[in-house]
């Protein structure tokens, strides 16, 4: 390059993409590298479905491009849901599909709502895309309706709510969530990321389904991460609009989601059995986690009521957060600390096994003394 050349000598980031952090997935290793059993990442510890194995086993062609449209697994998930097809949008992972909705809808200028303690990827969404990462007061850790209805400015075009919530496991009944939706000027876009909502109780579910099939605004994403047990096949879906389909499928990814993926989520979701029995598993020993911080109360600690698969304990006494995480990873787990995220003081821990969950328990007690 000559002397005076005005060009940088490398390519240069945007500046907007300058503002972010990449997100730091769960560990499984701990400080000295040995194998941590994970409990960091909310993966479910029953692992997936038979039928999702038998169906990752079975014959395929790696060479050949998998179906573009996800048809099948569309037609099953429809089926299930009672939702046209034509409704529903596959991605690779519902990681993608809450970037697509961010990056579909807002941009340069305009500014991406969503409560302070929420999902990582909301706020590494709105800057990918050039918008403005707006964060509204939480309610003890959860959602507040007033408080993202008072946040909502002329340039708001995307709301973000995880329910139930991530890191915090808190949980908005439908009322409220029809009472955030009404709130909203028609031409903001509300997600709700369902990545949690299997591990709800049937009769607790917060009416997104049906808030999408009727507004022109309202995107509910889903996951076969979670209850499914299918994490690593990163497959994720979403139901809204036809029109805000449409604009999903302008700018996924052509072949988004792997054949194997596609097979294995079809067999998952048949699986209503193994679905029953995660729930049951995570909601008994959940019970039992939560009651084992409860009774450390006296010494700091609080379990924040949650719906998912993971709690949010609280260290408001002696005990530090940190010299909690370091004593469970020596006992051989690794589980989440957040200090980036506004929470140095709490780990999240995934519901795994009673033995797990009786190891973490003991730990904790022994560092109450
Ligand atoms: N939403 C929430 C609230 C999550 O916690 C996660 C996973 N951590 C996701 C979405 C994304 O999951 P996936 O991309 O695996 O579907």
């Amino acid at each position: 390059m000559a002397h005076n050349d005005p060009r940088p000598a490398a390519p240069t980031m945007k500046p907007w993409i300058a503002g972010i952090h990449a997100y730091v997935p769960g560990k499984s290793t701990g400080a000295d590298g040995r194998k941590l059993v994970k409990l960091s990442a909310n993966e479910n510890p029953l692992g997936c479905s038979a039928q999702a194995l038998a169906a990752l086993a079975c014959d395929h062609t790696p060479a050949a491009y998998p179906d573009p449209d996800a048809t099948a697994l569309r037609a099953a998930l429809g089926r299930e849901h009672r939702i046209d097809p034509a409704r529903i949008v596959c991605g690779t992972g519902s990681d993608e599909l809450l970037n697509l909705a961010a990056q579909g809808f807002a941009g340069p200028g305009d500014e991406v709502l969503f409560s302070r303690y929420s999902f990582a990827v909301y706020d590494i969404a709105a800057r990918r895309c050039g918008a403005t990462p707006v964060e509204a007061p939480d309610a003890d850790f959860g959602a507040d309706v007033d408080a993202l209805l008072a946040a909502v400015t002329e340039r708001t075009r995307v709301v973000f709510l995880a329910n139930p919530n991530n890191p915090t496991g808190t949980y908005l009944p439908g009322t409220e969530i029809a009472r955030l939706h009404t709130g909203l000027p028609s031409d903001v876009l509300l997600v709700l990321d369902h990545a949690y909502a299997e591990y709800l109780e049937p009769e607790e579910v917060d009416g997104g389904f049906e808030l999408a099939a009727r507004a022109e605004n309202v995107l509910v994403t889903r996951t076969f991460s979670k209850i499914f047990g299918l994490a690593g096949e990163r497959i994720g879906w979403a139901t809204g609009a036809p029109r805000l389909i449409d604009v999903l499928n302008r700018i996924r990814g052509p072949f988004n989601v792997t054949a194997s993926g596609q097979r294995a989520a079809q067999a998952a979701l048949g699986d209503h059995a193994f679905l029953t029995r995660s729930r049951e598993a995570n909601r008994s020993e959940r019970t039992r986690f939560i009651q084992a911080i409860e009774a450390l109360g006296n010494h700091g600690l609080r379990a924040v009521p949650s719906k998912a698969n993971f709690v949010l304990v609280l260290f408001e006494g002696a005990v530090q957060a940190e010299t909690a995480l370091q004593a469970i990873g020596e006992a051989g787990y690794a589980v989440r600390h957040l200090p980036g995220q506004g929470l140095p003081q709490a780990l999240r821990i995934t519901i795994g096994t009673p033995q797990q969950m009786d190891d973490i328990a003991a730990v904790l007690r022994r560092l109450c003394g």
